[in-house]
């Protein structure tokens, strides 16, 4: 166990509450501007792994932009002081009173998903007399061989636009007074854990931008890949930042960016995952016929990935140091079979009362609690 946890202020708080390391997370955050500034690349934070203000707060003040897929994360970002210039909205189906909300507020780029909504914010922006600036999100048909709920750019999915369509949708872009072409948006999927993917996307990139060009449209002025990068769940003492050198350094050697293109990035998982932990007192140990549980106080309703994408977050008993080991089914107390942590966990003896951390909680954790049960929304202490 090497994070180290303020235990005692855990010991007198009401749980489960959300814990996260604003140290690691500024040296997560330090990391990944020293590696991008030496490519002059950009890098938007993708809001939706974690809208908590003071996560929010710290990421705005390192120069980040953001990336959101809502009104009310455009909304969250300017509270949080993201630059209106440096927020980009993406999402297949935003609604009208959303993009009137960004034309208003000035946003940096809308990334359409369809024809039809191309047609909708150029008819808003012209009623507001306003300019929007639009990237095309293309959906470039790779596989990220990661969770099919989590995988987004293969062909028969709902995102993005199949590339035989954008030509014609740049054309359209040039003639509206009301839109401004900024450039192509692509994001393949989340939790990608080896680099094999990106390269392919970056082939894919260089092989649409020749192709664009050789029909005459070459005013492209920046790439976005979007996100995806993953993170050690297994190990995240080993890994508490992820390997952001090798990703950005890729893209450098085998994206062809044209000159003055600009490369953009909307990392949401690789920021903010390991600083964050859900912490959750025992309420029973419970001896079943062939096992044994540890039920905790935290349940799908805090921490919904387990029940929803099968995943794993490493299980510590805080409070256990020098006990022996044993083995325990660790299971929330929602009215669903599926509101299960962890089978068959080795962990120092557990008994009534003791701290559990469910460590790399810190992406899709809190940002997805709901109140199912009529339950309390999970707390948080950020320092
Ligand atoms: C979710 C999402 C991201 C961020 O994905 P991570 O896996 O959290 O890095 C980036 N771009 C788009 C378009 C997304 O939908």
């Amino acid at each position: 166990m090497s994070m180290k946890f303020p235990i005692e202020r855990f010991r007198k708080a009401a749980t489960p509450l959300y814990y996260y390391d604003m140290e690691l997370l500024q040296q997560t955050l330090d990391k990944i501007k020293g590696s991008v500034s030496r490519y002059g690349f950009n890098v938007h934070y993708a809001m939706k792994a974690n809208a908590n203000p003071a996560i929010l707060r710290r990421i705005s003040e390192a120069g980040f932009g953001a990336d959101t897929v809502s009104g009310g994360e455009i909304a969250a970002a300017i509270n949080a002081g993201f630059k209106a210039e440096d927020i980009v909205f993406a999402g297949v189906g935003k609604t009208d009173g959303e993009i009137l909300l960004g034309l208003r507020e000035g946003i940096g780029c809308f990334n359409v998903e369809s024809a039809q909504e191309l047609e909708i914010i150029e008819q808003l922006a012209l009623e507001e007399r306003k300019v929007a600036r639009v990237a095309l999100r293309i959906n470039p048909n790779i596989d990220a061989h990661t969770h099919h709920y989590i995988t987004t750019g293969l062909e028969e999915n709902k995102f993005g636009l199949d590339i035989s369509v954008v030509p014609q949708m740049i054309q359209k872009c040039m003639q509206s007074k009301a839109l401004s072409f900024v450039g192509l948006h692509f994001h393949i999927g989340s939790q990608i854990t080896t680099l094999e993917p990106y390269r392919m996307l970056c082939e894919r990139i260089n092989a649409i931008q020749n192709d664009l060009e050789q029909q005459g449209m070459t005013s492209i002025k920046s790439i976005n890949v979007g996100g995806g990068l993953g993170v050690d769940y297994d190990d995240p003492d080993k890994h508490p930042i992820a390997d952001f050198d090798p990703y950005f350094a890729l893209f450098h050697n085998h994206l062809k960016l044209r000159d003055g293109q600009q490369l953009h990035f909307e990392l949401g998982r690789a920021v903010v995952a390991q600083c964050g932990s859900l912490i959750t007192r025992v309420i029973y140990v419970k001896e079943g016929i062939g096992k044994r549980f540890a039920i905790v106080d935290a349940g799908m309703t805090d921490l919904i990935r387990p029940a929803l994408y099968q995943a794993h977050h490493k299980i510590e008993n805080l409070t256990g140091a020098g006990r022996e080991l044993r083995q325990y089914d660790v299971v929330g107390p929602i009215c669903e079979s599926s509101d299960v942590f962890g089978h068959d966990e080795m962990l120092p003896e557990v008994h009534r009362g003791d701290l559990i951390a469910l460590r790399s909680a810190g992406a899709y954790g809190e940002v997805m609690a709901s109140r199912y049960n009529l339950r309390s929304l999970p707390g948080c202490i950020a320092e």
